[in-house]
């Protein structure tokens, strides 16, 4: 696994729900953990790796010795969502690119963990706008997609120098 950074076409694909909950499973998202610290990411989804399912990383703290808030979020679903706030975010596939985003304020999610179980709970604030965010990587969206014309005349250098680092 390594991380994949904006254009790379596997960050644009629908991912695909996860259906078996085994070993291999928990040892790619203990890897997903690793990388997400080591790039100081908050959250990370697996199409950010090049895996093209329906995983995430989270953990809003941003340290790796405090765990308390860190989260396996699979197949992720948003039931319920109140409020609205603009703030800014980046991503670990666009770096030195931070844009405002509206996302919702509170939203009520629907998700699996590593063993299959299922649970319901409501974020609010930081951590809805990261569940927001990472969810949008399961869609194929990304923050280019949420930046505003001015943002994309903004940071048309970063973008154009990400494009010819793809090749
Ligand atoms: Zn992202």
């Amino acid at each position: 696994m390594r991380l994949r950074t904006y254009p790379d076409p596997v960050l644009m694909k629908t991912a695909a729900p996860v259906t078996v909950f085994d070993d291999e499973l928990r040892e790619r998202i203990a890897e997903m953990f690793t990388i997400m610290y080591e790039e100081k990411g908050v959250g990370l989804a697996a199409p950010q790796v090049g895996w093209s399912a329906r995983v995430l990383v989270l953990n809003p703290s941003g340290a790796r010795d405090d765990e308390t808030e860190a989260m396996v979020v699979i197949n992720p679903q948003l039931k319920k969502r109140w409020g609205k706030e603009v703030a800014e975010e980046g991503c670990l596939s666009f770096p030195e690119i931070y844009v405002d985003v509206e996302r919702a304020k509170g939203v009520r999610l629907a998700w699996q963990d590593g063993d299959g179980s299922t649970y319901e709970e409501d974020l609010n604030d930081f951590r809805a706008r990261v569940v927001q965010h990472e969810m949008d990587h399961l869609e194929g969206v990304l923050l280019y997609h949420r930046m505003s014309p001015v943002d994309r005349i903004r940071y048309r250098r970063e973008l154009e120098e990400l494009a010819a680092a793809a090749g």
